[in-house]
């Protein structure tokens, strides 16, 4: 897991050092983590590795909190901080509620400026990762990005990359190769929206 996180840190450097992704400064979102799907700890790490990785493609760094879970070691205090722009929290989820439509994979509850709360539905995920050819780990780290990404920009999708509505045959292929992101525009309106939290914050 160390070994893997250093290899992170070294490809969204060295992708830093040559200007591409071009994102001015990195703002640091918080996600408070709450497993109710009992995931193994490997799984947990492998779907945080993947979605920190296509959020870093567009400056935002991902700094975990394990708030439940087999990854479950942050201290109470850092999980009991109440949701702001930039501390989000996310539920991994053992059944798709209800009200969700059939072949939901997560859902972002936010209004036209964003939210605070997104779930994955983990099930759903696991059914669906064969069609797209990819392990349900990798699958579950681009729901969560995807709806991180409805978190910091609000509800709408988009006709390219991690926002639109459903995944198709090429972006699967996308995935597979982790080179599915926001826009560049999506980019900087999400980085812009957690620097002005920031600032708010006073940090
Ligand atoms: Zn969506």
């Amino acid at each position: 897991m160390n070994t893997s996180k250093t290899a992170v840190a070294m490809v969204w450097m060295a992708a830093a050092a040559i200007g591409y992704g071009a994102p001015n400064t990195n703002q640091t979102l918080v996600i408070g983590l709450y497993d109710y799907a009992n995931l193994s700890a490997k799984e947990i790490g492998r779907l945080t590795e993947t979605a920190a990785m296509v959020l870093a493609d567009s400056g935002i760094q991902v700094a975990w909190a394990h708030c439940r879970g087999a990854l479950a070691a942050t201290p109470a205090a850092a999980c009991e901080a109440g949701p702001q722009a930039n501390r989000l929290v996310v539920r991994l989820l053992p059944e798709r509620p209800r009200m969700s439509t059939a072949d939901a994979m997560g859902h972002a509850a936010v209004d036209a400026e964003g939210g605070n709360y997104a779930s994955v539905f983990v099930p759903a995920v696991r059914a669906q990762a064969p069609g797209f050819g990819v392990s349900s780990d990798l699958l579950m780290g681009y729901v969560l990005a995807h709806e991180v990404g409805h978190c910091l920009l609000g509800p709408h999708h988009s006709d390219t990359g991690l926002m639109r509505g459903g995944w198709n045959r090429k972006d699967a292929v996308e995935i597979s190769r982790l080179g599915l992101h926001l826009t560049k525009e999506q980019g900087r309106k999400a980085a812009a929206k957690l620097a002005a939290a920031e600032s708010a914050s006073g940090n």
